[in-house]
């Protein structure tokens, strides 16, 4: 998993900072641009947009491609992390390549991400 060197993981944001690079990387490269007419700039209200079938990722891609600033509310971070959980969840979920004790590295990101939000979902 790529991680930038020199965050500050100690607090909550650089950590929930940090739990974003990982969506990030997995989303830009599932999410195929080739036959976009926006180029992969996701517009709300477009109607193609919305029937896309990468339009969920593309939406999040938009608003999490740039790595956020340490000033960026935990609030922010936490509701960006929460789509990323349920993104790749679904796209983990009834899947035999998943069993439950799975191992890779999706999985194992779900597990600390979905424990850093429940450990702090109350804090915003
Ligand atoms: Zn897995």
């Amino acid at each position: 998993m790529p991680t930038l060197t020199g965050r500050n993981t100690r607090t909550l944001t650089g950590y929930a900072a940090n739990l974003l690079d990982y969506p990030r990387w997995v989303i830009e490269r599932e999410v195929d641009f080739t036959d976009c007419h926006l180029g992969g700039s996701f517009a709300e209200g477009d109607q193609r947009c919305a029937e896309c079938q990468f339009g969920q990722a593309c939406c999040w891609l938009n608003r999490n491609r740039a790595t956020p600033s340490p000033n960026t509310p935990l609030e922010e971070l936490l509701s960006a992390l929460t789509t990323a959980v349920d993104y790749l969840r679904s796209s983990v979920r009834g899947d035999d390549a998943h069993p439950n004790q799975c191992e890779c590295a999706t999985c194992l990101w779900l597990h600390d991400a979905s424990s850093f939000l429940r450990t702090n979902r109350h804090k915003t």
